[in-house]
């Protein structure tokens, strides 16, 4: 089960990758993730992929598709891959295309969480966190029981500076920009299953499983 998870920031990607892999025997390969744990052992990798990550563009192809192979011939990905985050750009997709080739594998699905921009808007900025514990409350779908004010400690609520309208708003139309392409590739290979992620999460879920279990 080769399979690509995509979706905008805010469209649940996360919450459905975690059960994903708790039904299916297959690892979660978070490009971020694996980028974000070099930076914390302070390998040669996190050092080089820190760079561009502070500054929000993407790493290299060549450093990227170099660990996305690397990973995809661990043992563990032998039965499947649950791929988040990777490939972002057209060159990353061939690559990957050629990385299956050679594993004599094919992507069997890319599963799309659609959400409209309007509703990753209200979820994106409306998220609050405790200033004394850090517990993210949400002001629409998990609110304080008294406004700004944390259930757990009485600490003042605050709004992270990058969760503001106008940031939220960029970071959507350069993800949108970004996938843009991503799914017309995919789709051109008879691969690309569109999900509505505005549902219940749990509704959500069930519609990715159903696709899923076709594939087995
Ligand atoms: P993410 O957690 O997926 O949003 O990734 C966080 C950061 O890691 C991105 O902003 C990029 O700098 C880097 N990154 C993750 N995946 C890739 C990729 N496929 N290609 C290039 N850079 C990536």
């Amino acid at each position: 089960m080769n399979i690509i998870l995509m979706g905008l920031p805010g469209a649940g990607k996360g919450t459905q990758a975690s059960e994903i892999v708790k039904k299916y025997p297959i690892p979660h390969i978070s490009t971020g993730d694996m980028f974000r744990k070099a930076i914390r052992e302070e390998t040669d990798l996190g050092k080089e992929a820190k760079s561009y990550m502070d500054r929000g563009e993407l790493v290299p192809d060549e450093v990227t598709v170099g660990i996305v192979k690397e990973r995809l011939s661990e043992d563990d990905a032998k039965k499947g891959f649950l791929l988040d985050g990777f490939p972002r750009t057209i060159d990353q997709a061939e690559a990957l295309n050629q990385i299956m080739d050679d594993l004599g594998r094919e992507i069997e699905a890319v599963i799309n969480i659609e959400v409209p921009e309007e509703e990753l808007m209200n979820r994106l900025t409306g998220r609050r966190i405790c200033e004394k514990c850090g517990t993210t409350y949400h002001l629409v779908f998990n609110p304080p029981k008294v406004e700004g004010v944390c259930d757990l400690d009485g600490g003042k609520l605050y709004q992270r500076e990058d969760d503001n309208p106008e940031t939220v708003s960029n970071r959507l139309e350069v993800n949108i920009k970004q996938s843009k392409p991503i799914l017309e590739y995919y789709e051109d290979k008879n691969v690309l299953r569109n999900i509505d992620g505005a549902k219940d999460i749990n509704d959500v879920t069930t519609d990715v499983i159903n696709i899923l279990d076709q594939l087995k």
